[in-house]
């Protein structure tokens, strides 16, 4: 279906006339294939940019210089955005960014690619054009590289963070030995690339339906210290409980949160991974709350929660829930105690998500208006009502805190 859209025929009436051509690449081919959905489309072409430019302009299509330098225009129509970049071939490399000049060669351009899987084309009849045995391994579930492994990590060392991406994705049985021997060899590289380069990537293969068998991989040739240090401390053992309880309990797969299954909540050590990594604000805040929110266990009571809750934050303590109960998930099979442990954390992480943080009934002018001079002693006041509101599980009404100034006051 993703193919007969009458938008997609329109990008390739515009650019297969006069000579020119374009192809579908990369995922979207690879996907459709595989059975899978198709969101992206990405067009290979033999026109420069400049001649797609002005084709659009001509044709009345909206046409956006994305990546004029890397020869990527993006056509939009009817509010759908195809990328469409000019065939490339590599003049140079230095493991970081490929210096690349613009071709009409489509085997050089499908060469230059990482992985098999990603170098299918697929022309305007619909038909797949093969030009490094990429069929084969779709059909197998085959993760490899294009020519020889060492030689094109070589190229761009993130490649070998995207081998184990695609294998967490598409991958099954064991990664090809040849590419798994090229990663561990090169694995001291990574270092070397940017951090948003390596996040992104690192995201991508944490967001995979089960990123398990892929860290174990990563960590068996040693490329997961390189790039994660922080899972040394606890391993990677709580990945399969968390995406066992994810897919039971209908939880959208949280990258973050497999992240935070596998690194110690140490706020100093999170700090300097959140910087070294460059992760978002949110990302960071995401993490900074799950640190600092205080330990979980199954046998809290719901006031004991609700207090935390009020006292932390829900989102902190929320992760941690979340966290305990897949740990005892994980355990749970056939184990009574572990399982009884899990209803009860699930009672708990129920109660947290539903949970609305209560309004404190007083403010500082209903102090004042007793008598109490504005100042300091407003607030401590205050604060210390606060606390005995929250110890009493927010029971208190207004009348009877004020009730008590009296009494706290001396
Ligand atoms: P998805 O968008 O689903 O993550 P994709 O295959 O479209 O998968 P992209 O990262 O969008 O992946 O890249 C598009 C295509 O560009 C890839 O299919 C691959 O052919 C090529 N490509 C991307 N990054 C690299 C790289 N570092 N080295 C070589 N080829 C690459
Ligand atoms: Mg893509």
């Amino acid at each position: 279906a993703w193919f007969k859209d009458p938008r997609l025929q329109r990008v390739f009436r515009l650019l297969n006339a006069d000579g020119g051509e374009g192809r579908v690449v990369g995922g979207a081919v690879r996907n459709s294939l595989m059975g899978l959905p198709v969101s992206d489309i990405d067009i290979a072409t033999t026109l420069t940019p400049d001649a797609v430019m002005e084709r659009a302009k001509a044709s009345g299509c909206k046409a956006i210089p994305t990546g004029i330098e890397h020869g990527t225009v993006t056509l939009v129509i009817e509010g759908k955005p195809f990328e469409v970049t000019t065939l490339r071939t590599d003049v140079e490399t230095d493991g970081r960014r490929a210096k690349v000049a613009f071709s009409t060669d489509w085997q050089a351009d499908a060469e230059r690619r990482d992985l098999t899987i990603n170098a299918l084309y697929m022309n305007f009849k619909g038909e797949v054009v093969d030009l490094v045995g990429g069929l084969a391994d779709i059909q197998k579930r085959n993760i490899r590289f294009i020519g020889d492994a060492a030689t094109r990590i070589a190229e761009d060392y993130l490649r070998i963070l995207r081998f184990f991406r695609f294998f967490a994705h598409y991958g099954s049985g064991r990664p090809d030995a040849e590419g798994l021997r090229a990663c561990s060899a090169a694995r001291s590289k990574l270092t070397t690339l940017s951090s948003e380069r390596v996040w992104s990537e690192l995201r991508k293969l944490l967001a995979a339906g089960d990123p398990g068998r892929a860290l174990l991989w990563m960590r068996q040739v040693s490329v997961l210290t390189e790039v994660l240090p922080e899972t040394e401390k606890w391993g990677i053992d709580a990945i399969p409980g968390l995406v066992a309880t994810e897919k039971a309990l209908a939880w959208k797969p949280d990258p973050l949160l497999r992240l935070a299954s596998i690194v110690p909540p140490d706020a100093e050590r999170l700090e300097k991974m959140a910087d070294r990594l460059r992760f978002s604000n949110a990302e960071a805040a995401y993490l900074r709350s799950w640190a600092a929110a205080p330990a979980v266990d199954d046998e809290m009571s719901a006031a004991a929660i609700d207090r935390l809750l009020y006292r932390s934050g829900a989102e902190g303590i929320v992760t941690r829930l979340k966290l305990a109960l897949a740990v005892a998930r994980g355990k749970a099979d056939g184990d009574m105690k572990e399982m009884s442990r899990s209803a009860r954390l699930g009672k708990l992480l129920d109660r947290a998500l539903a949970w609305k943080r209560p309004q404190f009934p007083i403010g500082g002018g209903d102090i004042i208006s007793t008598g109490i001079p504005a100042g300091p002693r407003v607030g401590e006041l205050l604060a210390k009502l606060e606390n005995q509101w929250v110890d009493e599980n927010f029971a208190a009404d207004r009348a009877t805190l004020l009730a008590r100034l009296d009494e706290i006051s001396r």
